[in-house]
């Protein structure tokens, strides 16, 4: 991890993790050490995505391969990027945010990304996170993007407008839905605020993208609001050994080792 720009709120944030790490000490997600959010035995065992991935939807590609099966139709995003696999211990991780609010695992995220975005160098100009519909936000008790996205828009030196977006209609949980099915759900799922987005090139956030299908209805929403165009970024992007696995399957199992 970087260190952070010295600033007055960034040593306050510093002051407050260093508390809540005293109080919950972090454990290694790979093998349980304290201490550490990833030990230095477990880091390296981290998978990364390989040199070739798709502009537009992050998939690995073939070496030289050009052409993507994977983002054929109904794809709003100008590009997207992922940070790693979603595949062992960064999935474990990411799930560890989702369950367990996790400050120093949030940190580790908001650089990693940070490092994505300095080697993409895309056009954007402020950062909207994918929300979370009330309902759950009540439920789970915070959205785990926000959690790191508000700290990567401070690292960018961007606008964070996470009022740009809200999700109007609750969406069922999309894990066990086929790459159909999940497009279907979302529909209609978000609502813009034209005055948070409007003339902006939006750097759009979220977690995992899995088919793609809630990048893009947000994308689709924040363009309609007059958005200039929306790149995605995600932590993880979800590998498929075929195409005919993300599309018929509700047991979309990511490989394994791609790349
Ligand atoms: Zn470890
Ligand atoms: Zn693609």
């Amino acid at each position: 991890m970087k260190p952070l720009t010295a600033s007055f709120p960034h040593l306050l944030r510093n002051i407050g993790d260093t508390l809540w790490d005293a109080l919950f000490p972090p454990r290694c997600i790979g093998c349980g050490r304290g201490g550490y959010t990833f030990c230095p035995e477990c880091w390296p065992r981290v998978e990364t995505l390989p040199e070739n991935v798709c502009p537009r939807c992050a998939h690995p590609l073939p070496p030289h391969a050009t052409t993507c099966p994977h983002c054929t139709s109904g794809w709003w995003l100008a590009q997207a990027r992922a940070v790693r696999p979603y595949t062992g211990l960064w999935r474990k991780a990411i799930h560890a945010l989702k369950y367990r609010r996790n400050k120093t695992l949030a940190r580790l995220f908001e650089a990693e990304a940070a490092e994505t975005m300095q080697r993409v160098r895309w056009p954007v100009s402020c950062l909207v996170p994918i929300p979370l519909h009330p309902q759950r936000l009540r439920e789970r008790g915070y959205n785990q993007v926000h959690l790191w996205a508000a700290g990567l828009a401070r690292r960018l030196r961007m606008p964070y407008r996470p009022q740009g977006l809200e999700r109007v209609r609750p969406t069922p949980s999309q894990v066990h839905l086929s790459r159909e099915e999940r497009w279907a759900n979302v529909q209609g799922a978000f609502q813009a605020r034209p005055q948070a987005v409007w003339g902006c090139r939006v750097l759009l956030v979220d977690d995992v993208l899995t088919t793609g299908a809630t990048l893009n209805e947000a994308a689709r929403t924040l363009l309609q609001a007059g958005a200039v165009a929306v790149y995605g970024l995600v932590l993880a992007r979800a590998v498929f050994v075929s195409e005919s696995e993300a599309d018929t399957s509700g047991h979309q199992r990511p490989a394994q080792a791609i790349g």
